[in-house]
């Protein structure tokens, strides 16, 4: 067998069945490695004797006959799930110290389907960010190249994971924070339909967009977490109202036509011209068309398509991503929730102190800019122009659809760049968000999957999108190209 830390969650869990290992001794084993590495930062809190305890009942129930396909598997949750057993910060000094009432959907889900939760890991501030600096803690380094950024928001999840601290963890995507860190660091995330994941407890950042997924080694770790997370929940207004799926059958479910050599004959990937401009850097472009050639070889066909308002996508979220977060978090406010100004005046000194306190640099520059795009005179200027564009964009991939089954292109314009480079320039950091940006204003499913490797040696994953519920085709195609090729099985060295 390999080594324990190599597993990934449906490795862990044939291991798990098969008796080769118990959930105690894989927990065990976890925890030792999130000590080794603490350095990378991935951690925001770790509770080994929760851990320890979870894995002791796992395997009791396993002893007592119970075979639930993720009981006993460790995993880590993005520090925006809220806990009950842990504190949760959202990477923010607001919330420092903040411990829940209750476990947010996505977290109970996955600890009734049996995981267990080492700890709570590093992210942006709310969110908000793709890089990881903006956490109020700690940067995280990527363990591909420890001078270089994970992605974010989910940096700390991808980090983890890729160093294989944990087989899976949970994200969330408001505009790429699942897809961006997962390309950065060689591993595989799924961000699903709008609706699909319950953002019931769940720190909401921009609520019409924010959406949970995993992130794990493979398509198929992918698929059995997305399973257990997903579903409807009558806590939030906007859950999708349909019966659990089983992403794992979706994934193995074999398509008309498709023989053994060529699982994926027939299937129609769109390529928009948009996706590759000139400007795209030369060794992503050349990592993604060594996927999709893969692609091909397993029957594919690739047809040119366009979505032409991708360079609108930018100032369209970010105009409504900041609205949203200025209301969402008008919230903390030093009286319901975590941090309050040591000292103040009055009722008005003791708000201003304590956010000026409490939200990092990033988080007021969206809180002012949302303010002000909502503001009487600028609404119609600003928030409502960008709410018929998200439309549009979002007509635009029907289109787009009537000529192919999934779109493909790069996840991000460039491999991770060295921390501190994108410090001074906010602008420079949104525009890199170009390819992700199109899919979450949509609402639309997409995943990150590895293609192969960049300059200096980065990761580089393949972005394929999918119309309203297609999951199990997305699933199904990456979990195809995957049986094909070990670009998701490299490691980066000393890990
Ligand atoms: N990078 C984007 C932002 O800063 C997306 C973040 C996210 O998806 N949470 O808003």
């Amino acid at each position: 067998m390999k080594a324990l830390h190599d597993l990934g969650v449906a490795e862990s869990s044939r291991a798990l069945a098969a008796g080769q290992v118990s959930s105690l001794e894989l927990t065990e084993h976890l925890l030792a490695r999130v000590a080794e590495h603490d350095s990378l930062g991935c951690f925001l809190h770790l509770d080994a004797e929760l851990a320890l305890a979870a894995a002791t009942a796992a395997d009791l129930r396993r002893a007592a006959g119970s075979s639930a396909a993720l009981l006993g598997v460790p995993l880590a949750h993005k520090d925006i799930f809220v806990t009950k057993d842990m504190p949760t910060t959202a990477g923010s000094k607001m919330l420092s110290g903040y411990r829940s009432p209750f476990d947010a959907t996505v977290v109970e889900r996955l600890s009734e389907a049996g995981t267990l939760s080492l700890g709570k890991l590093n992210c942006d501030e709310f969110a908000m960010g793709s890089s990881n600096e903006n956490s109020a803690y700690q940067a995280v380094q990527n363990p591909w190249d420890r001078s270089r950024v994970p992605g974010g928001s989910s940096g700390g999840s991808a980090a983890a994971v890729a160093a294989r601290l944990v087989p899976g963890a949970t994200g969330t995507d408001t505009g790429g924070s699942i897809r961006q860190p997962a390309s950065f660091t060689g591993i595989t995330g799924i961000k699903p339909t709008y609706g699909v994941c319950s953002r019931y407890g769940m720190i909401a950042f921009a609520s019409s967009l924010d959406q949970a997924g995993p992130m794990a080694r493979s398509a198929e770790d992918c698929a059995m977490l997305l399973s257990a997370m997903s579903g409807f929940d009558a806590r939030d207004a906007t859950s999708v109202q349909q019966p659990p799926q089983d992403f794992h059958a979706q994934m193995l479910q074999a398509r008309d036509g498709a023989t053994a050599a060529q699982p994926l004959k027939g299937l129609r990937i769109g390529l928009p011209l948009e996706f590759f401009p000139a400007a795209l850097a030369a060794d992503v472009d050349g990592a993604v068309r060594a996927g999709l050639a893969e692609l091909e070889k397993l029957g594919a066909t690739l047809v040119d398509v366009s979505l032409p308002r991708t360079e609108l996508a930018i100032p369209v979220y970010y105009i409504i991503a900041p609205a949203e977060a200025s209301s969402n978090l008008s919230r903390f406010d030093g009286v319901r929730f975590g941090h309050r100004a040591a000292q103040y005046d009055d009722l008005l000194d003791m708000y201003k102190k304590t956010r000026a306190e409490g939200f990092g640099a990033e988080v007021k520059r969206r809180i002012m800019i949302g303010a002000y795009v909502l503001s009487h005179g600028y609404y119609d200027a600003y928030y409502l122009q960008a709410q018929k564009l998200r439309r549009m964009i979002a007509d635009d991939f029907q289109l787009c659809f009537k000529q192919c089954d999934l779109i493909a292109g790069p996840v991000a314009p460039t491999v991770a760049w060295k921390a501190g480079e994108g410090a001074d320039d906010p602008v420079k950091a949104y525009l890199a968000d170009i390819f992700t940006l199109p899919g979450s204003l949509a609402g639309l499913p997409g995943m990150s999957v590895p293609v192969g490797f960049g300059a200096n040696g980065m990761p580089v994953g393949l972005q394929l999108l999918g119309n309203y519920f297609s999951e199990g085709r997305l699933l199904h195609a990456a979990h195809a190209l995957q049986q094909v090729t070990d670009w998701h099985l490299r490691k980066p060295e000393g890990f």
